[in-house]
């Protein structure tokens, strides 16, 4: 290709089967790895070396032998995945490819609640930026928040970020008085109940599946045949011997689902459910990372180091310590830290 061939113009001019072919070549000759988010645009996840949930990504980051990891997702997993690997450069597509919901808190926020509750334990999505974790005890996933909260001491004042619908999810399940932040994702938020019901009536035989973070989850939890987390909602429908699944998440996962599952039907919960952050990612701008070497993500070394704490204590509870190994001084740290 001719350099000016390069421009987004004359990238997007060619079939994505070509420019898949050559994401692929300049991914061998940098010597890097792809790892997509379950969200992203199909020709990403077909360009990509591995595609899973944000916790399977970061677990696969420190698996993987190349120097150079480019990371299509948001910028919180891409941190995060800095932050395991300090010896990788971690590439993005778009560093404008934040997330809404991670946003919603910051780390002065979770500061004045602890000093206002001091013995208090703060946990954390995933979906917040590293900053945030450093300030909080506990890290957890959708798939694993409840096993986290009930490995707090039942004594302990709890306050869930950013997530009202997982925290209130997870405050319901384990029957916990946890105080749940106010954020959302704006993605699962206009999942209303009203479309959902009009799909229950036009396909009976269909399994309803939700993400934690919807925001109908208050209201339609009982009806939900299944809550899940995005990875657990690709290993269930390929399990399930149902036919027909209503999917109430983002809408990207549909096309993975699709391709894993050729025989079967999934129904979007809403065709609104996009996340205009993941979609800031696309081929193009994949193939432009890897000739450009940009855009690097880093994580200040004392955060990282505060961050990693909190994150390893959710792999401590779920029986997966050695997925994040720590220097002796962080394991230390991390004991002498504790509340
Ligand atoms: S779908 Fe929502 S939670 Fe996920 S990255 Fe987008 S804004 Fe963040």
């Amino acid at each position: 290709m001719r350099p000016q061939d390069f421009s987004e113009a004359g990238l997007s001019s060619l079939p994505k089967e070509k420019l898949i072919a050559l994401v692929k070549e300049m991914k061998a000759k940098r010597n890097a790895v792809i790892l997509a988010h379950n969200y992203q645009e199909g020709p990403i996840q077909e360009a990509a070396d591995f595609v899973g949930d944000s916790l399977k990504l970061a677990q696969h980051a420190l698996k993987v032998e190349q120097p150079l990891i480019l990371f299509c997702g948001v910028h919180f997993m891409a941190e995060t995945a800095a932050m395991l690997c300090p010896e990788k450069k971690v590439l993005v597509p778009d560093l404008a490819a934040g997330c809404s919901l991670a946003d919603m808190v910051i780390p002065s926020q979770v500061r004045a609640w602890k000093k206002e509750h001091p013995g208090g334990v703060v946990v954390c999505y995933i979906n917040t930026s590293a900053a945030v974790k450093a300030e909080c005890d506990y890290c957890c996933t959708s798939a694993n928040g409840l096993e986290v909260i009930e490995a707090i001491p039942r004594e302990k004042e709890i306050f869930f970020v950013p997530d009202y619908y997982l925290g209130s999810y997870l405050k319901a399940k384990s029957g916990r008085p946890i105080e749940v932040w106010k954020g959302y994702c704006p993605a699962h938020a206009v999942i209303n109940p009203g479309e959902i019901e009009h799909l229950q009536e036009a396909y009976p035989e269909a399994e309803f599946l939700m993400h934690p973070e919807c925001g109908c989850l208050t209201k339609q939890m009982d009806l939900a045949d299944r809550i899940l987390s995005t990875d657990g909602m690709i290993r269930y429908v390929k399990d399930s011997p149902s036919s027909a699944f209503i999917v109430a998440t983002e809408n990207g996962i549909l096309y993975r689902m699709r391709k894993e599952n050729p025989g079967k039907t999934f129904l979007p919960a809403s065709e609104h459910a996009a996340c205009h952050h993941m979609q800031r990612n696309t081929l193009e701008k994949v193939f432009r990372s890897l000739v450009r070497l940009e855009y690097e993500v880093t994580v200040e070394p004392e955060i990282a180091r505060r961050a990693v704490i909190c994150i390893n204590r959710m792999m401590e509870v779920t029986g997966k310590p050695e997925i994040i190994p720590l220097s002796e001084d962080w394991i230390l740290e991390a004991a002498n830290d504790f509340r």
